[in-house]
């Protein structure tokens, strides 16, 4: 069986004493093993990085910069390899796994700017005849550690920018979906990388252990669950490194009784539904204000939904595919399970998908809960499945309350047609984002949250800086 290694110093190696499976959440299938990095591995990679930093470090910008166009070049000509080798391991339908990739590339196209964004400033006489100047530094070798939605997209937030900016990489991918992570990877080689700069180590705690206390890593950017997010802060920066950690998510998305509710109901199906609702933006909870929008809203998902296709990931006619292991179609389910026993209604139940010829895919059906209350489990959990609630709310203030008192605080979401509406609540929702009748992502914006969604941003001129 085919066993995902480790790039170190731009040879692949699978050497090995753990391994682990890794499914085709499609078939059920056991498809492939990844090896899991010991301690003395992760600590060759993190010398290879050391040893190319100071020749890197010095290469002109624009050279560095070059590298990342080639680049970009390669990841559009072997798109569809790509999404083939995302959706294998992942679940996502072939149109999803490309809007990843292209989210992935406009990071890349973002981190050919790094020679113009990366300036300093010089200011002229602060004191007789003296100058004085900032300028902008790489740090070293920098980590990534990254999840499993996005196997593409989270870590081209990160390296190419920290490259560009002249620093060395360790990425540690998902050990659940690695492949397309470190196909991606390899592809650095061809656009001329020197070897040693990016290296990536497959692996689990004991990689990311690795990272975390070795003191030639300078700095570690973490995208994951919110306790992990929190390990990894914390350990971070007790030993000493800037950290950027973005942790889990609930998103709300508020519906005035002014909303265009088709525009509403077809943002939702997208944003609840895609990827599985494995989505860290992904909408799992809509705040109807007043029972007409509850009602209008209920019913025309409950119709919407009948249309929504679920199945293998190579059939691109499905809207979406399996979640990404047996374990967590359980968890759903589970969530789905106590929200019933808890007094909501059960308005499309997934919890028996029937996928002819796939019947042992990890498969939930797009669920709609209706009448959640803030104190059942399946309100406060980030369920991370094809899940939507709905809590009903009479007034605006009620609803900005509900989206603000939870832990969370990554993205919220407005429809309404009044623009001065959507300003004011927008004002008043504490969440690093909020998208109002349309949502989108944008290289050059920040990316990340409040609260227990984490601390710092991906993405942007703030993204960039964690790097410098
Ligand atoms: P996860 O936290 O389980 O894993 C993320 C990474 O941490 C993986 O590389 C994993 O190997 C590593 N890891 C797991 N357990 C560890 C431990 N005990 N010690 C050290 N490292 C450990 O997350 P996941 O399930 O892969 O991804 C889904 C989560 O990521 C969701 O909560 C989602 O909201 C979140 N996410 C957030 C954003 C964001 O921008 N805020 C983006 C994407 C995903």
């Amino acid at each position: 069986m085919t066993v995902v290694g480790h790039l170190i110093n731009g040879q692949m190696t699978t050497e090995s004493e753990r391994t682990q499976d890794v499914y085709n959440p499609s078939t059920g299938e056991v498809s492939k093993q990844v090896a899991l990095a010991s301690k003395t591995t992760v600590e060759d990679a993190i010398a290879a990085a050391q040893a190319a930093y100071p020749e890197w470090r010095n290469t002109p910008a624009i050279k560095r910069a070059r590298v990342m166009f080639k680049f970009k070049d390669l990841l559009e000509q072997h798109a569809d390899k790509i999404c083939a080798l995302i959706g294998e391991e992942h679940g996502k339908i072939s149109h999803d796994a490309a809007g990843e990739l292209q989210r992935g590339i406009e990071n890349v196209e973002y981190a050919c700017c790094a020679p113009e964004l990366q300036k300093g400033e010089h200011s002229k006489n602060v004191a007789p005849n003296i100058d004085s100047w900032s300028e902008f530094q790489p740090l070293g070798v920098v980590a990534g550690i990254t999840p499993f939605n996005f196997p593409a997209m989270v870590p081209l937030w990160m390296y190419p920018m920290a490259i560009v900016c002249g620093n060395c990489f360790i990425l540690k991918p998902s050990e659940r979906d690695p492949s397309s992570t470190l196909f991606i990877a390899e592809l650095l080689k061809e656009a001329g990388l020197p070897d040693g700069v990016m290296n990536v180590v497959n692996g689990d705690k004991e990689a990311v252990d690795t990272l975390l206390n070795d003191e030639r890593i300078k700095a570690v950017s973490f995208v994951g669950s919110t306790p992990i997010a929190e390990y990894i802060y914390r350990t971070a920066n007790a030993n000493g490194k800037r950290c950027q950690a973005l942790g889990g998510a609930k998103n709300h998305a508020i519906v005035m009784p002014d909303a265009d509710m088709d525009n509403a109901v077809a943002q939702l199906l997208g944003a609840a539904f895609g990827s599985s609702g494995e989505r860290c933006m992904a909408l799992s909870v809509a705040v109807a204000v007043g029972d007409a929008a509850a009602d209008a809203l209920v019913n025309k998902m409950q119709e919407a939904m009948k249309g929504l296709k679920i199945g293998p990931c190579h059939d691109a006619d499905n809207d979406f595919g399996p979640v990404i292991t047996q374990q967590h179609q359980q968890k759903v389910f589970g969530y789905i399970d106590s929200a019933e026993q808890q007094g909501a209604a059960i308005v499309v139940d997934g919890r028996n998908p029937s996928i002819d010829g796939y019947e042992n895919g990890f498969y939930v059906g797009g669920t709609l809960i209706d009448r959640v209350t803030p104190e059942m489990d399946s309100y406060n959990a980030e369920i991370f499945g094809p899940v939507l609630s709905i809590i009903p709310f009479e007034t605006e203030e009620e609803a900005i309350k509900i989206a603000n008192d939870t832990p969370y605080g990554l993205l919220n979401f407005i429809q309404t047609q009044d623009q001065k509406k959507a300003n004011r609540v927008a004002r008043k929702l504490r969440s690093g984002m909020v998208d109002i009748n349309g949502a989108g992502l944008a290289p050059d914006a920040p990316f990340g949250g409040y609260k227990h969604s984490g601390i710092g941003r991906e993405a942007g001129k703030l993204g960039l800086e964690e790097y410098l």
